[in-house]
Formats: structure tokens, C-alpha cells, sequence
């Protein structure tokens, strides 16, 4: 069942594991969930990722 009622909770923030770019000046990272690969490379750069955690926004 799906309902609104015009008011929308921010979703909780949660350690998540994420792969976080090597490269200098580069930004790039990804959560883990979503990389399919076991060490994935930089979207933005193909330079190496490296784990991570972060704060942030719960995926339901
Ligand atoms: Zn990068």
C-alpha cells in the first residue's frame, strides 16, 4: 500500500561501504552495492578505487 500524506522524512544517513577513487583531483566513487566487479575502476578516470565508508542517505 502506498501512501502520501505531504510529508517526506529525509531517509536516515548509514555507514556504506563504497569504492572511492585513487586518482588525484578525481571525485569519482560508487557504493559498493551497485559495482559488480570485485575491484572496480574509476568510472571517471579507469584509475584504481579503494574501499571506503561513508555516511549517507539509506537506499531502501
Ligand atoms: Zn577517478
Amino acid at each position: 500500500m502506498a501512501y502520501f500524506n505531504g510529508k517526506k522524512e529525509p531517509p536516515p544517513q548509514v555507514e556504506t561501504p563504497v569504492w572511492s577513487c585513487t586518482g588525484e583531483n578525481c571525485a569519482g566513487w560508487m557504493r559498493e552495492n551497485f559495482t559488480f566487479e570485485e575491484t572496480p575502476s574509476c568510472p571517471l578516470c579507469h584509475a584504481e578505487m579503494k574501499k571506503e565508508t561513508r555516511t549517507l542517505p539509506q537506499i531502501p
